[in-house]
């Protein structure tokens, strides 16, 4: 073996999970750790993609909105004043200009029709599924929002971004990520008209002036530099006697966070078969993004927009983004071009459609967002296998015995992959992953993001230990 090292921390992958564990040891003044990434960059599923015209383009509409004090202080500290505040303006669309503002279940009135309208309303008050207790993610939308909510929006919606039947998955997740309805709310809409835009967590958020979501952890790879070895691939890992193989030859260690696929961990490791075997059962989408970029004028009603959400057949498009009113940065010359982000997911139960790139923009011209195919300066399309961490009814339980597994040999698996909680997936909870993993193999602190989704995702939750 031409290349060996001894490292008291081992981190794969410098996405947002191994930036957080970087940065938390640094901090710390610990100075005996590496991070390994295969890529030539870091951010991981957080990256942005700069095109051959000088377009940018993040991995999907990347919104960050923080649950965590810590992370806020490290987003100050490294982005200063260098990003832009939004206020969500964020729409369900059903067909030209017929659009109803996000949250849908809270805006209902838009819709218009008087019998749908009535439907709603009478599903929600008299649902006959309030008695049934749910047992996956189906019954849990009739048993909350009634059978037109959920013929309406929540089934073709989901299935688009799962790409996974509902019965197939769990809601423990939801926590306070789905908005949903109560009958004051649906009625106000209905009768009062009045629209409740300001629901949730990421109702304002910040975005970078320069250089998309990624440019975050650029700077935070940044201050890692001396720790962090690009273009070095994991290839093989042994449990027993604690290394891993790469490229860049064999990594011994005290202890190792890994950001990678669990799956995939598990499968270049050296467990047993069943072990192998059990970690196929995680789930995940694959997601496409097709960038299209315009030539100016932006029709006047897409100002000041951010994202779409698509629940109907017409589209193969769950969301899109506008993604020149994140930043004008975003694209080469703001007065010449603007910028639509689609995304379409992929897995066993939904295949991708034939000519995906065209019927993107058919769909998107169909449905008013670009008046002509001469407007249309370029595509852009690009996908990663590995998008959506799937939370099916199987998941918890296999969860358990992996990690309960690599426990023994002082491996820690967190992330959105590494992890495999959807529910704690997002850019602010993989970073504190890294953070409090860390904390837990120096200080043994519980890690409360990962064990505890729904307190963390919650009004309740305060930070303590930090
Ligand atoms: C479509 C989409 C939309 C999203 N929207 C949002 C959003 O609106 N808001 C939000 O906060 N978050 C969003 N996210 C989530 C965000 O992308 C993740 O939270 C974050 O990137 C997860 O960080 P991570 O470090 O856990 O994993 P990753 O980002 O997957 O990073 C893992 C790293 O490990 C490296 N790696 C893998 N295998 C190996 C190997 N064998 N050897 C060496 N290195 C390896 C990879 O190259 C990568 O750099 C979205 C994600 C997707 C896919």
């Amino acid at each position: 073996m031409k290349n060996k090292k001894n490292v008291k921390i081992l981190i794969m992958g410098s996405g947002p999970t191994g930036l957080g564990a970087g940065w938390r040891l640094k901090e710390l003044k610990e100075k005996e750790f590496l991070i390994l990434e295969r890529n030539s960059y870091p951010g991981g599923l957080s990256f942005t993609l700069k095109d051959k015209y000088g377009f940018l383009w993040d991995f999907g509409g990347h919104v960050l909105f923080s649950h965590y004090k810590y992370f806020d202080k490290v987003y100050d500290e490294v982005m200063k004043h260098d990003y832009y505040s939004h206020v969500r303006e964020s729409y369900v669309v059903y067909s030209k200009g017929k659009w109803v503002p996000y949250p849908f279940q809270y805006n209902v009135h838009h819709l218009k029709d008087k019998k749908v309208l009535y439907k709603i309303a009478d599903d929600v008050i008299n649902n006959s599924y309030k008695d049934i207790r749910p047992s996956n993610f189906r019954e849990w939308i009739l048993h909350i929002f009634g059978e037109a909510i959920g013929e309406i929006f929540m089934f073709p919606y989901n299935f688009k971004v799962w790409a996974t039947p509902p019965e197939l998955m769990d809601f423990k997740w939801i926590g306070e990520r789905v908005a949903t309805v109560n009958n004051r709310t649906l009625l106000e809409s209905i009768i009062l008209k009045k629209d409740h835009v300001s629901w949730g967590p990421n109702n304002t958020f910040r975005f970078p002036k320069h250089g998309g979501n990624m440019e975050l952890w650029r700077r935070i790879a940044q201050k890692l530099k001396q720790h962090i070895i690009y273009k070095t691939e994991i290839k093989k890992v042994n449990l027993k006697e604690k290394y891993i193989e790469t490229n860049n030859g064999r990594f011994y260690y005290q202890y190792l966070i890994s950001t990678m696929p669990l799956d995939i961990f598990f499968s270049i490791s050296n467990a047993s078969k069943g072990l192998k075997q059990k970690a196929t059962r995680l789930k995940h989408t694959k997601v496409h993004i097709i960038g299209i970029g315009l030539r100016q004028p932006m029709p006047t009603n897409l100002k000041n927009k951010c994202w779409f959400y698509f629940p109907t057949s017409n589209t193969s498009i769950y969301r899109a983004t506008i993604f020149s009113n994140y930043s004008p940065h975003n694209v080469p010359d703001i007065k010449k071009y603007w910028s639509i982000m689609t995304e379409v997911s992929e897995s066993e139960y939904k295949k991708i459609e034939d000519n995906l790139k065209q019927k993107v923009v058919n769909g998107l011209i169909k449905l008013g967002f670009i008046r002509n195919k001469k407007q249309i300066h370029h595509i852009t399309h690009f996908s990663k296998e590995y998008a959506y961490p799937v939370p099916t009814l199987k998941r918890d339980g296999v969860l358990n015995i992996l990690q309960l597994y690599l426990r023994k040999y002082n491996i820690f698996s967190r992330g959105r992959f590494g992890g495999w909680k959807y529910e704690v997936g997002n850019m602010d909870h993989s970073f504190m992953q890294g953070v409090e993993v860390v904390d837990k193999i120096l200080f043994n602190r519980p890690e409360i993001t990962y064990f505890s989704p729904s307190y963390v995702n919650s009004k309740k939750f305060k930070e303590t230990q930090l």
